[in-house]
């Protein structure tokens, strides 16, 4: 056990290797035009982790790792992390906190794990103002979610101007889900992907990279990753 929720095996470095693996994959693939955008079905989910610390079931922080490796590799300057796992990203929030150069939205859950992610904190020195949180007390469902992604996300966003967008693709907000007390339906999360969507062909040429977080009710996260990816495809 790393902490109460964070149990590793002999395998699980391996395997954390490939999920943040199959993340830098997903951008290779779209920079060498082999696709337009990506979903990356990969676990352990990463939004958690911290630089030098595994949490919450994460072990590598895989969106995080994604955006430098775009940055890096690909020289491309701008990246914009959209997180609507239910659960706040503070690993992703803390890494990036002081860069001006990735910008991190999450709504989420609040009070909830990991008891972080107030609206009042956006960034620090030069990071200040290129984080957004929204956070919901719990009941809230697509209409809310759908409201927040018009009204606080999209002004910024067009005016960040990202070359790159990277999902951080929880679906623990869905009604069906026992870790969350949130009331998206699949549908909410494909009218969110659509938003996503649109916005990505207005600012960074349709670039889409989406890295599976949470959701834990197999039903749910199987019909709500479907409509994710229709709604990517079209
Ligand atoms: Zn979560």
């Amino acid at each position: 056990m790393l902490d109460a929720d964070t149990q590793i095996s002999a395998a699980s470095y391996e395997i954390a290797r490939l999920a943040a693996g199959g993340a830098l994959a997903g951008v290779d693939a779209i920079m060498n035009d082999k696709a337009d955008n990506v979903f990356c079905a990969v676990r352990p989910p990463g939004h958690h982790a911290l630089a030098e610390k595994a949490m919450g079931f994460c072990l590598f922080n895989n969106a995080a790792v994604a955006a430098r490796y775009i940055q890096q590799k690909y020289s491309l300057n701008k990246v914009l992390i959209i997180d609507w796992d239910v659960h706040h990203g503070n690993g992703t929030y803390e890494i990036f906190i002081d860069d001006p150069s990735v910008f991190y939205f999450s709504v989420h859950q609040f009070p909830h794990y990991p008891n972080s992610g107030t609206e009042d904190e956006t960034g620090i020195g030069e990071g200040l103002g290129y984080s957004l949180h929204v956070t919901f007390s719990g009941g809230q469902g697509d209409r809310e979610y759908i409201a927040a992604f018009k009204e606080k996300l999209l002004p910024k966003a067009r005016e960040f101007a990202p070359d790159f967008i990277i999902i951080s693709a929880g679906f623990d907000a869905h009604k069906d889900d026992s870790l969350s007390g949130m009331q998206l339906s699949a549908e909410g999360f494909g009218e969110l992907t659509h938003i996503i969507s649109q916005l990505a062909d207005e600012t960074c040429n349709g670039r889409i990279v989406s890295v599976l977080e949470g959701g834990y009710n197999l039903t749910a996260l199987a019909e709500s990753v479907f409509l994710h990816i229709q709604e990517l495809k079209s």
